[in-house]
């Protein structure tokens, strides 16, 4: 029987590494510090591809018992450019308060041990998905924001690009919607730190007409990218945002956490090579985040703007997507 396999975090890495360990005959602990459900500062899209994963896991029928909204269609604002087109597939909108609750509660019905409290030092087998860490200099920093707010829904996920600022608005569960967005820290400041001072200024024709229902939330200072490389301990695994943080435009990051969480917890079930689990999640990620750095770029400095016209939505949501 494979040895015991630890993991460090609830969210949707560590419930998908808990359940791909469960699943490969492991017993598991999962120690999550906070208390779940909570809310979370995240745009609450969740890539198409979700659905096939969580029918791998049997989770499938369970998941659309949420209610999850339906998006189908995009429409992105870049400057004077505006690009609208229909998902390939539907994707979905949940919060994080029911996702990450009902995800945690799927592991510990197969058996996964939750410790309530933060871990303790390393333990063999152990999956890393604590979220993100790493710091950058003070200025020069991001942060993100989200509220819920009533409104007349829609299908569709818009995202809308400021100087320095952008935001996502989508349905999710329960008719509600979710606004969300990344700022620059010396844009935010400006603005108090206050969302609704900065996205009244930026973006008031374009916020949903209802009341908001949820306070807002801030989190940062965010970091983008990779850091595929795993140095923690012999047999440790780094999934989801511990591993890399994707750029929130992608509206891929859950997606990545879930699908590097499943490896992971293969890979410690069977305590395979740190080096090959890094190898496949370097095979997975690679090409999506070079593209999000491309766009990234590209929509700094004015250029995303005027390309936008010639390059087709879905392709730009294809390499935005892991190799999966
Ligand atoms: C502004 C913004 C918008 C986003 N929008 C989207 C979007 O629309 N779609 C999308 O797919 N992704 C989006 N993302 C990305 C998404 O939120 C993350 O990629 C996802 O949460 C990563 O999941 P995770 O399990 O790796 O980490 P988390 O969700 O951060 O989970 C980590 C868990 O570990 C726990 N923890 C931390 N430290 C310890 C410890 N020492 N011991 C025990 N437990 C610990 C935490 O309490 C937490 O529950 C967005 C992110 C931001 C910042």
């Amino acid at each position: 029987m494979p040895e015991r396999v630890t993991v460090i975090g609830g969210g949707p890495a560590g419930s998908l590494a808990a359940l791909a360990a469960l699943d490969a005959g492991a017993p598991v602990q999962i120690f999550e510090k906070s208390r779940l459900p909570r809310h979370k500062v995240c745009g609450e899209f969740l890539s198409p591809e979700a659905g096939p994963l969580f029918a791998r896991f049997g989770l499938l029928p369970g998941f659309l018992e949420l209610r999850p909204a339906r998006v189908t269609e995009a429409r992105i604002r870049l400057g004077r450019t505006t690009k609208s087109w229909r998902l390939k597939h539907p994707a979905f909108g949940i919060s994080r308060y029911a996702l990450d609750r009902w995800l945690l509660d799927q592991a510990i019905a197969r058996g996964a041990e939750l410790i309530p409290e933060p871990a303790g030092g390393m333990h063999e087998r152990t999956v890393v998905a604590h979220g993100r860490r790493g710091c950058a200099p003070k200025g020069s920093r991001l942060f993100g924001f989200k509220a819920h707010f009533a409104g007349v829904p829609n299908d569709r996920i818009e995202l809308l690009f400021a100087p320095g600022l952008y935001i996502g608005i989508n349905r999710i569960e329960g008719g509600v919607i979710n606004v969300c967005g990344l700022v620059a820290e010396s844009l935010f400041k400006s603005f108090g730190f206050d969302p609704e001072k900065l996205t009244g200024a930026h973006f008031a024709g374009e916020m949903p007409a209802g009341e908001r229902v949820l306070d807002w939330l801030i989190t940062g200072p965010l970091v983008h990218g990779p850091a595929f490389e795993q140095t923690d301990g012999p047999l440790t695994y780094r999934a989801g945002d511990a591993l890399g943080f994707i750029d929130p435009f992608t509206g891929s990051g859950m997606l990545d956490a879930m699908c590097t969480g499943a490896l992971a917890g293969r890979a410690a079930a069977f305590g395979s090579a740190p080096s090959a689990y890094a190898r496949d999640c370097r095979r997975m990620l690679a090409n999506q985040y070079r593209a999000a750095a491309v766009l990234r770029k590209s929509i700094a400095n004015g250029m995303a703007g005027l390309l936008a016209p010639f390059v087709p939505g879905r392709a730009l949501f294809q390499v935005t997507r892991p190799s999966i």
